[in-house]
C-alpha cells in the first residue's frame, strides 16, 4: 500500500522505508548517463526532497528535460539517502508530469530581485523566500492565539465597516452605495449621506480599539486580530493601506501591566519562531537577513528598554551636534523616523519603549497624568521599522475624557457609547495595537513590508 506523503510528515516522522506517492513542484532535474535527481518541493516544509528516476522508466526522455516549476506526482520507494544535506530520498517507480511549464515562466531564473517578484505576486509564493516567509508568517499567527489564549484572553471580532473613526486613527476609506454621479444632496448641497446605506457617512474601520474596550469592560482580558484600513498617502517601506492589527485590551489595569504585556508578547513570537521555524529562519537569513537569528536570539535574552518620551527628548537633544537630525528635536514633536532609528539603532540596538507622550500629539482617549501635560501613552519602537506597537492607559475618568473631547475639537454626541463606558462601573484599562505585519516584517528582517504580505495594497496599487 502507498499513500500520499507530505514531505513535511516524511521528515518529521522519520520514515526511512516504504512506498509514498508524493506532489510538488520540480526546482531543477540534474542529469546523469544511467539516471536523473530530480529536486522538489511540496510547499509543506523549507527542505526540499531528492527523487532518483532510472533510465528506464518509460517516461524518462520528458522527466530528464523538465524544467523549474513543473508539477510532478511520484510513486517510489523511500531509501536513506547517501547524499549529503537530505535524510532520505525517492526511488521513483511511476513518475507522473502533472503540469508542464510554459517556456516563458517568469520565474526560470534562479536569482529574481523582490522588485522583480512584487510585479508577479501571483507567483512568488513558488520562491523558497517567499514559502519561508509566509511560513513565518503564519507561524506568528498561530502564536498569537496560543499566547492569548493561554493567558486567558478571549477574542473579539470587531467591526470592519464602521461609522465611528477611532480619533482619527488614520485615512479613511468610504463606503458607500450611492450612485456617485447623481448623490442624494441636503439643503446646503452637500451628500446626504442618511439616505446612504447605513443612514450615515460610513467607512472600513482603522482600528477595532473603542469597540474592544467595550467588551473590556465585561470580560476584562480581550483581544482583536483582524484587518484594518488606512488611506496612507505616503509611500514608505512600513505603510500599508490594508494591514492586520492585534489589539489586546485589559480592564483594571495601568500603563505599566500594559507595556508588561507587549513585551511577553513580542518576546513569545520570537520565541515560537525560533523554535518551530528554523529552517526558514536560516534560509531568509542567508537570503535576504545577514545576523538575523542573532538579532532574534538577543531580543529575547535582553530587557528591553524603557525610557520616557522626556528622556528620548534629551536624549535626542544630546545627540543632535553630532547626527544632525532634518528636524531638530524639542520637547512637544512627534518623534520623526530619523530619532527612532537613533534611539533603537544608535542610542540601543535593541527595541525601545517610549512612554509618556505629550498630550498635544496623542489621541484624546488616553490617561492624562497628574502633570496635565503628558498622556499615559507607549511606543515600541524596533530597529530598521520604527513604530512597531502603538498603545496607552485610556482615560477612566468621565469628566476628564469630556474636556479632552472639547479640547480636540471633536463632538462629544459622537462617542456617546464610548462615554457610557466611564459612565457605568468605569474602571482603570488600557491596550495596544501592534501591527502584524510590521511584526512580520521584524521577524524576518525584510526591508519592505510588502514583501510579506500576500498581496499588498497600497496608494495606487490593488492589482491581484
Ligand atoms: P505610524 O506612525 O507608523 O504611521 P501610527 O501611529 O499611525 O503608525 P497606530 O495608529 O498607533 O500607528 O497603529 C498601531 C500599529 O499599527 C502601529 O504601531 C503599526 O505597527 C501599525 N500600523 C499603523 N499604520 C500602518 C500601516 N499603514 N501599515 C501597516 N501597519 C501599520
Ligand atoms: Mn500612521
Amino acid at each position: 500500500m502507498s499513500s500520499l506523503h507530505s514531505v513535511k510528515k516524511i521528515i518529521k516522522d522519520r520514515i526511512h522505508e516504504g512506498s509514498v506517492v508524493v506532489e510538488g513542484w520540480v526546482r531543477f532535474v540534474r542529469k546523469s548517463k544511467q539516471f536523473c535527481f530530480v529536486v522538489f518541493n511540496d510547499g509543506s516544509t523549507q527542505d526540499n526532497m531528492q527523487i532518483v528516476v532510472d533510465a528506464s522508466l518509460s517516461n524518462y526522455a520528458e522527466i530528464s528535460k523538465m524544467i523549474n516549476g513543473t508539477s510532478i506526482s511520484v510513486l517510489g520507494d523511500l531509501r536513506v539517502s547517501e547524499g549529503k544535506g537530505q535524510a532520505v530520498e525517492l526511488d521513483a517507480k511511476e513518475f507522473t508530469i502533472v503540469g508542464h511549464v510554459e517556456a516563458d515562466y517568469p520565474l526560470q531564473k534562479k536569482a529574481t530581485s523582490l522588485e522583480f517578484l512584487r510585479e508577479n505576486a501571483h507567483l512568488r509564493a513558488r520562491t523558497q523566500l517567499f514559502g519561508a516567509v509566509f511560513r513565518v508568517k503564519n507561524a506568528l499567527s498561530y502564536a498569537t492565539h496560543r499566547f492569548f489564549q493561554e493567558q486567558d484572553f478571549y477574542w473579539i471580532h470587531t467591526p470592519i465597516l464602521t461609522a465611528s473613526d477611532c480619533e482619527g486613527a488614520g485615512e479613511m476609506f468610504r463606503v458607500s452605495t450611492l450612485d456617485p454621479k447623481n448623490p442624494p444632496l441636503d439643503d446646503k448641497g452637500e451628500i446626504d449621506y442618511t439616505k446612504d446605506y447605513f443612514g450615515a457617512p460610513t467607512h472600513l474601520t482603522v482600528s477595532g480599539q473603542l469597540n474592544v474596550e467595550c467588551f473590556s469592560m465585561g470580560l476584562n482580558k480581550v483581544y482583536t486580530f483582524g484587518p484594518t484600513f488606512r488611506a496612507e498617502n505616503s509611500h514608505t517601506h512600513r505603510h500599508l493601506s490594508e494591514f492586520w492589527m492585534i489589539e489586546p485590551e485589559i480592564a483594571f489595569a495601568g500603563l505599566d501591566e500594559v507595556a508588561d504585556l507587549a513585551i511577553e508578547y513580542m518576546k513569545y513570537l520570537i520565541n515560537y519562531c525560533l523554535s518551530h521555524c528554523p529552517k526558514e529562519l536560516e534560509f531568509i537569513e542567508k537570503r535576504e537577513s545577514p545576523g538575523l537569528v542573532e538579532r532574534l536570539q538577543g531580543v529575547v535574552t535582553s530587557e528591553v528598554v524603557k525610557i520616557t518620551y522626556t528622556k528620548a527628548i534629551e536624549i535626542l537633544e544630546a545627540a543632535h551636534a553630532k547626527e544632525n537630525f532634518e528636524f531638530a528635536p524639542k520637547w512637544g514633536i512627534d518623534l520623526q523616523t530619523e530619532h527612532e532609528r537613533y534611539l533603537t539603532e544608535g542610542f540601543h540596538q535593541g527595541p525601545v519603549i517610549v512612554t509618556d507622550y505629550p498630550k498635544d500629539i496623542k489621541a484624546f482617549y488616553m490617561k492624562l497624568s497628574d502633570d496635565g501635560k503628558t498622556v499615559r501613552a507607549m511606543d515600541v519602537l524596533v530597529p530598521g521599522i520604527g513604530e512597531i506597537i502603538g498603545g496607552s492607559q485610556r482615560e477612566e475618568k468621565l469628566d476628564t475624557l469630556k474636556k479632552r473631547i472639547k479640547e480636540m475639537n471633536l463632538s462629544e454626541s459622537d462617542y456617546w457609547w464610548y462615554l457610557d463606558l466611564r459612565k457605568y462601573g468605569t474602571a482603570p484599562h488600557g491596550g495596544f495595537g501592534l501591527g502584524f505585519e510590521r511584526m512580520v516584517q521584524y521577524v524576518t528582517g525584510l526591508h519592505n513590508i510588502r514583501d510579506v504580505m500576500a498581496f499588498p495594497r497600497v496608494q495606487g496599487n490593488a492589482k491581484f
